[in-house]
C-alpha cells in the first residue's frame, strides 16, 4: 500500500487536514506500506516555501513521517508536459479565453444540486489552431467519454459514504464536473485535476486517503488516468471535519490551525482526542 498527503501549500493545516494526514499515513503504516508527502504548488502566487515548511513541522509534531524527499510539484512542471501533449494529439484539448465573469454571465441560473460551477462549453468550438497566448486549455469531455465507450471505466472506493465500485456515469460527469481546466489561462501551468492525477500515478500511489468534498472530481480524474492509460488507485474520501455549526473548516479558518492549538499548549495527543482518533501514531 503506497498512500499519500497531498496539501496545497498555501496557508496553515487545519484540524481537518491533520485528520486527512493522519488517517493515510496510519492506514499505510498499519499494512506495512509507504506514506508519502506531495506538495501541491503549481499554484506559484499563492504557494509558498513558509507555508510547506510549517505543513512539515506540523506533520512531524503529529508524529508523522514520510517516505523519500516531499515532492514538490512546482520544481517538476515538465513532467506534465507530454501528458498534455498526448492529450492534445488525441483531440481532446481546446482553447478558452474566458473570464469568470464571462462564465457567471452565461450561466443563467444557478445549476441545481451542483456545488461548483460547470463551464457553459462558451469556447468548445475553438480549434487548438486558434490557441491564444494566456488561453487556458479545456478537457472536451464529450470527445474524451467517446473515445471511453465501451471501455469499462470504473473505480473503487472504501471510504464510508460512498463504498463500493463506481462505474464513470457520462451524464453525471456532464452534469456535474464538465469541461474542466487542465492548463491555467494566463500562466499555460498544469491545473490540478490533471497534475494530481498524473503524480498519482508516478508515484504509484494505491490508496488515495483525501476528504469527501473531492468525490465528486473523482470521476474527472479516473477519465484522465483512462486516456493516458495509466493505472487507477483505489479512493478512500473520509468524512470532513466540521467547526461547532456545521461548518467545514477552511484553510483561512486561523483558530483551528495546528499552530494554533500547538502555541496554546495542546499536545498531539489532545488533538488525537479531538478527532476521535485512537493515540497510536
Ligand atoms: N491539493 C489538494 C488540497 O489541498 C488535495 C488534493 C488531493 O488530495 O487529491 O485540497
Amino acid at each position: 500500500m503506497i498512500t499519500r498527503f497531498a496539501p496545497s501549500p498555501t496557508g496553515p493545516l487545519h484540524l481537518g487536514h491533520a485528520y486527512s494526514a493522519l488517517l493515510g499515513h496510519r492506514m499505510a503504516r498499519a499494512a506495512g506500506g509507504q506514506f508519502l508527502l506531495r506538495m501541491e504548488d503549481t499554484d506559484l502566487e499563492r504557494s509558498k516555501p513558509e507555508w510547506a515548511d510549517l505543513i512539515c513541522t506540523d506533520l512531524r509534531w503529529l508524529g508523522i513521517t514520510w517516505d523519500g524527499p516531499v515532492h514538490s510539484q512546482a520544481a517538476q512542471l515538465d513532467s506534465y508536459d507530454a501528458p498534455l501533449q498526448r492529450l492534445e494529439k488525441m483531440g481532446l484539448l481546446y482553447p478558452c479565453s474566458c473570464s469568470r465573469a464571462d462564465i457567471r454571465a452565461a450561466l443563467s441560473a444557478p445549476q441545481e444540486g451542483v456545488t461548483h460551477e460547470v463551464y457553459p462549453q462558451l469556447c468548445k468550438s475553438r480549434p487548438m489552431s486558434d490557441r491564444k497566448p494566456g488561453d487556458a486549455l479545456r478537457l472536451h469531455l464529450d470527445k474524451a467519454l467517446d473515445l471511453l465507450a465501451g471501455r469499462e471505466v470504473h473505480f473503487v472506493e472504501t471510504g464510508a459514504a460512498h463504498a463500493g465500485r463506481h462505474a464513470i456515469d457520462p451524464g453525471q460527469a456532464h452534469r456535474e464536473i464538465g469541461d474542466v481546466v487542465l492548463s491555467r489561462k494566463g500562466e499555460n501551468i498544469v491545473a490540478y485535476f490533471l497534475a494530481s492525477a498524473l503524480d498519482d500515478a508516478a508515484q504509484d500511489i494505491t490508496h488515495v486517503v483525501r476528504g469527501e468534498d473531492l468525490f465528486d472530481f473523482t470521476a474527472i480524474q479516473v477519465i484522465l488516468l483512462s486516456l493516458l492509460d495509466l493505472p487507477i488507485p483505489i479512493y478512500h474520501h473520509h468524512k470532513l471535519i466540521r467547526d461547532e455549526n456545521g461548518k467545514r473548516l477552511a484553510k483561512r479558518d486561523d483558530a483551528r490551525s495546528l499552530q494554533t492549538y500547538r502555541a496554546a499548549g495542546a499536545s498531539p495527543e489532545d488533538i488525537f482526542n479531538m478527532l476521535g482518533l485512537d493515540q497510536t501514531v
